[in-house]
């Protein structure tokens, strides 16, 4: 199996089992370091799952509903980080365009903030609340089958959406198309170097990391290959959601907590009712040191859940 990004073929196999049993190899190339599933739907074919069944097959519950205000509710108290990492570069009348915006939470954040929010959802449920939710227009066609004018939003995000296109190359390229020219774009894609799958013997937590609507599995370095190719240069940076308890319901069960954001925020011990506030306090706060210091170190090391970066367009050497 050729590698997509370097076209080399001494690649490996990840793994051959994905979440909800289904069946697949990921491919890895050890040049680039990027993983790839071995089958990958075409154009038509994705645009009809994401419209009718990606939510139906992963939500933020183990079981239970999963409609869009469920996901709005779930995401739109972890938005902070992603709000303060742009935040800085833009101005009162920036324009900002969140492509794959779900059902807002982002948008939700960021309309107050700057002149013009636009969001692009295919999966029309959730593009409707996020719409209604947000005052913002959100369109549920693909980007370029929307009336949006190219070249011009100060930034183009998209956040856990390039792990599920086609081709991660014309992805960014058309992102770049709708950033005015000293535009940003804002990517964040979950990590292949995840500490649960790429440190911890983890074989639980492996089949739920893969799965197959993830067409493609990025790290920094297949992220720099990729950003080259596209005509683009930024900065890189690693964020982690779950926590650190989180991370031990892994290493101590290796099964997922019942709730996605049960393992997001800060973690707390399960204190009795009655028990001394200056206790509870003391013990939740040492809790939250250790917690800061575990995302700290798993930054440095490149093993946090999320990679991501803010890009620009490469500027051109001048003589
Ligand atoms: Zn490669």
């Amino acid at each position: 199996m050729n590698c997509p990004l370097c076209g080399q073929d001494r690649t490996n196999v990840l793994t051959d089992r994905l979440r909800n049993g289904e069946k697949l190899r990921v491919f890895h190339c050890p040049e680039c370091d990027l993983g790839f599933l071995e089958e990958r739907k075409d154009e038509a074919e994705l645009k009809r799952y994401y419209r009718n069944e990606y939510r139906k097959a992963y939500k933020p519950d183990v079981r239970g509903q999963a409609d869009a205000e469920r996901l709005f509710d779930s995401a739109v108290g972890f938005q902070q980080d992603r709000v303060a990492r742009i935040e800085r570069y833009l101005r009162r009348d920036a324009a900002v365009l969140d492509v794959g915006c779900s059902s807002g939470a982002f948008l939700f954040h960021i309309k107050d903030k700057v002149k013009e929010a636009v969001g692009v959802e295919i999966d029309p449920e959730a593009a409707k609340f996020a719409s209604e939710r947000c005052g913002c227009p959100v369109y549920t066609d693909y980007l370029a089958e929307t009336p949006l004018a190219k070249r011009s939003f100060d930034a183009v995000c998209a956040f856990q959406v390039m792990e599920h296109v086609g081709n991660p190359l014309e992805f960014l390229l058309q992102l770049k198309d709708y950033a005015k020219e000293d535009g940003l774009l804002y990517v964040e894609v979950p990590n292949l170097r995840d500490v649960l799958v790429s440190a911890f013997d983890l074989p639980n937590y492996r089949t739920f990391y893969f799965r197959s609507a993830h067409l493609f599995y990025f790290s920094e370095r297949s992220l720099r290959i990729l950003l080259d190719q596209a005509g683009l240069e930024g900065d890189f940076f690693y964020s982690q959601d779950y926590h650190l308890v989180n991370h031990l319901n892994w290493v101590l069960r290796d099964r997922p907590q019942p709730r996605a954001e049960d393992g997001m925020g800060e973690p707390a011990f399960p204190v009795r009712p009655g028990t001394d506030g200056r206790a509870e306090a003391a013990l939740n706060g040492f809790l939250a040191r250790v917690n800061r210091e575990y995302k700290e170190l798993l930054s440095e090391l490149g093993m946090t859940s999320k990679i991501g970066f803010i890009a620009r367009r490469k500027r051109e050497a001048n003589g």
